[in-house]
């Protein structure tokens, strides 16, 4: 058995796949998760040999359960902090921002404080920290979100991306105090793809999902909302990058592939299962174009150069989600 590493919120969409990777190396991998049920059907799902859990009740209160996790675990080596609500609620301080910042600032604690063998620390952070909500103009890697909690506190949205930029200025600051240790963050755009356990595929998928999901159960209520997408295999890979890699070293790596709205999502479904033909949403195909043309870029050239593999294609992503939701009979499509 190979290094150990610690994840934060396991039970994730991306963490999950970020744990079937680490474990195909060889990691033996530690998990937190916010409950017993929820650790013992990890279990199950990876195999006691390959991981075991640790209890972190609360982000925003998690600084004695990290401590647990590091006493429990001192052999830990990598850490990844996937873990932040990820969801619309209207108490944006205390259930986005709260466990989002806090629960930040609590693992990088317990890494300094309980961690003695940890080389490296992966951040889940998100294009929310890249981009400034109602500012339209280029941006890369290099760019933050700069809006102020004035500015933030009226919307789940830009607050959700309000948290995910302070978090990750603590990241940063951590990483210039702690030389020793290798920071890398990995800013994925909305993810898209199939989960890697059938059992995960429940009527209401994680957020990001969700969006496709909508359009298969209501897709007549569809919006022209812009958003850039990167599928959640690439950015499980990228974590691994992260740490594994010598060029991922204190970088931001961009993960998006393309630019959608969700008429482009409910063409390529109507394309691709043509079983669903007049049992959901066309739309106005192709009028996602004109829309996606006068989009800011966000540029991640950089990023895909120093990961240099080539990314999955919306097609696929999308196929790979749908089918997965179809075989699993999420709905009566007779
Ligand atoms: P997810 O499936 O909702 O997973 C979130 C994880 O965090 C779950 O394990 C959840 O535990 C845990 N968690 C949430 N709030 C918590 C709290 N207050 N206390 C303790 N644990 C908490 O989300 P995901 O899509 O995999 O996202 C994972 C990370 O990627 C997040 O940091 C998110 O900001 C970032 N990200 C996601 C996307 C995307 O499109 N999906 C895009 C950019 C960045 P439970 O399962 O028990 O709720």
């Amino acid at each position: 058995m190979g290094s150990t590493a610690l994840i934060t919120g396991a039970t994730g969409f991306i963490a999950t796949h970020i744990i079937d990777l680490l474990i195909k190396d060889d990691y033996k991998v530690i998990g937190t998760v916010r409950s017993h049920d929820k650790g013992e059907q990890m279990v199950q799902l990876f195999g006691a040999e390959n991981f075991q859990y640790s209890i972190v009740k609360s982000l925003a209160d998690s600084k004695d359960d990290f401590k647990q996790a590091f006493v429990d675990h001192p052999e830990i080596e990598i850490v990844f902090h996937t873990a932040s609500p990820v969801f619309i609620t209207d108490k944006i301080k205390e259930l986005i921002v709260d466990p989002a910042v806090q629960g930040t600032q609590n693992i990088l604690d317990a890494i300094k404080l309980y961690g003695p063998n940890v080389h490296s620390f992966v951040f889940t952070s998100s294009t929310g920290a890249i981009i400034t909500p109602g500012v339209e103009q280029d941006r890369d890697e290099s760019s933050w979100n700069v809006s102020t909690w004035e500015q933030a506190k009226f919307h789940p949205l830009t607050g959700y991306m309000y948290a995910k930029t302070q978090a990750e200025h603590l990241v940063w600051k951590f990483d210039e105090q702690n030389p020793k240790i290798r920071v890398a963050c990995v800013n994925p755009a909305y993810v898209f793809g199939p989960q890697v356990f059938d059992s995960q595929v429940k009527q209401t998928l994680n957020s990001s999902n969700e969006v496709i999901n909508t359009l298969l159960r209501d897709g007549e209520k569809y919006v022209k909302t812009t958003a850039s997408w990167v599928d959640v295999r690439d950015v499980a890979k990228a974590h691994i990058y992260a740490f594994t890699k010598e060029n991922t070293k204190s970088q931001r790596l961009l993960m998006k592939e393309g630019a959608i709205t969700e008429q482009t999502i409910l063409d390529i479904i109507n394309n691709k299962f043509p079983q669903l033909k007049g049992k959901i949403a066309t739309g106005e195909p192709g009028s996602d174009i004109s829309i996606l043309e006068k989009r800011a870029q966000l540029n991640n050239v950089k990023t895909k150069e120093i990961l240099g593999y080539q990314h999955v294609s919306l097609e696929q992503s999308v196929v790979d989600t749908v089918q997965q939701i179809l075989d699993n009979n999420m709905y009566d499509f007779k």
